[in-house]
């Protein structure tokens, strides 16, 4: 019989915690570390191994995946003291889960290459729920062969993963994903502002958007949130839009490709996140976009 291969999981946030519950649960071999302990304790009570650093975590394990806020945290993860990649060995596999960036994810692998690993960049798609209920969308870029090897690691905290070529091609298309979800929405909050100054009620608005042509998957699910201005606890926060939308932009840049909606996106989620909204659902531009219209709850008297 194949033995599981022992996996790690660094970063235990809003998505790595459940991924790594859910690999847990399916029977692999599980380490856990996490810059803040505290966060890995209900996985410590279930059979997880505690790891002291991540380079203490990729020593004890077959494959190590990541969920970390931003190339920063990335970064130093990776290539800090006593990072993952510093005991990376012949046959380890690094699969960063997180959204970042194309040319990070190209110096990650370099790097992992020359000590006989693999590494994949694999941000996802979905977000607590979908990471919860193991129904991600993995988008992978990097070595083939590490790819098919994880492939009982990808069915388990996913339902479908798409090999999409070189290192950074699974950065690059979740990049390309996120600048047409934040267009979507900034266009949604407009259109929503317009219609409830004009007096048409907030749920009749979504009710009629959801059997129009404009209906999308977003539509539906943000309905309820804007609607009843539940923007906390946050699935995706405001403040990881504006760190993926810098992204998109700085690829755009370095690729000259104008890209002029998801500019002006990406300026609204500043202006939302410069007026306090940073930890709130990055739908709450529709709360903005009411505040800038002075209609809503948050009009003023
Ligand atoms: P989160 O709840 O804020 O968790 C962030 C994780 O990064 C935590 O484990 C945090 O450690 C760690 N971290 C932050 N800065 C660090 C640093 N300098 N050094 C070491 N660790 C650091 O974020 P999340 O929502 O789980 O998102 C994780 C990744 O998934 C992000 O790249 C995000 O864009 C992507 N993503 C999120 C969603 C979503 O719906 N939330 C959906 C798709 C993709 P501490 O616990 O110590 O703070």
């Amino acid at each position: 019989m194949e033995t599981r291969p022992t996996v790690g999981i660094a970063g235990l946030g809003r998505m790595g915690h459940p991924i790594a519950a859910n690999i847990l649960d399916a029977g692999f071999p599980t380490v856990v570390w996490n810059r803040t302990r505290d966060k890995a304790a209900g996985l410590l009570e279930r059979d997880a191994t505690w790891a002291e650093t991540p380079g203490t975590l990729t020593q004890a394990t077959d494959i190590v995946l990541s969920s970390l806020a931003d190339p920063t945290a990335v970064e130093s993860v990776y290539f800090g003291p006593d990072g993952l990649l510093d005991r990376a060995r012949s046959g380890t596999i690094l699969v960063d889960l997180s959204t970042g960036s194309p040319a990070t994810a190209r110096r990650i692998a370099a790097a992992a290459r020359e000590r006989g690993a693999a590494f994949l960049d694999a941000p996802v798609a979905g977000s607590i729920k979908a990471a919860t209920e193991g129904q991600l969308g993995i988008m992978v870029g990097g070595d083939r062969a590490a790819f098919e090897r994880c492939q009982s690691i990808f069915s388990t905290i996913g339902k479908a993963a798409f090999y999409l070529g070189a290192s950074g091609s699974g950065a690059t298309m979740k990049l390309v994903s996120n600048a047409i979800l934040a267009t979507m929405v900034q266009a949604l909050a407009e259109g929503v502002a317009l219609g409830e100054k004009a007096g048409l009620d907030l749920s009749d608005i979504f009710t009629v958007l959801g059997a129009s042509s404009a209906a999308a998957p977003v539509v539906a699910a943000k309905a309820a949130t804007v609607t009843e201005r539940t923007y906390l606890p946050a699935a995706f926060t405001l403040a990881l839009m504006q760190k993926d939308l810098w992204l998109v932009r700085s690829l755009a840049n370095e690729l000259q490709v104008p890209m002029p909606a998801t500019a002006i996106a990406h300026d609204m989620v500043l202006a939302a996140n410069a007026t306090g909204k940073s930890g709130f659902d990055f739908s709450a531009v529709a709360l903005l976009m009411e505040e800038l219209a002075g209609t809503g709850e948050s009009s003023p008297e």
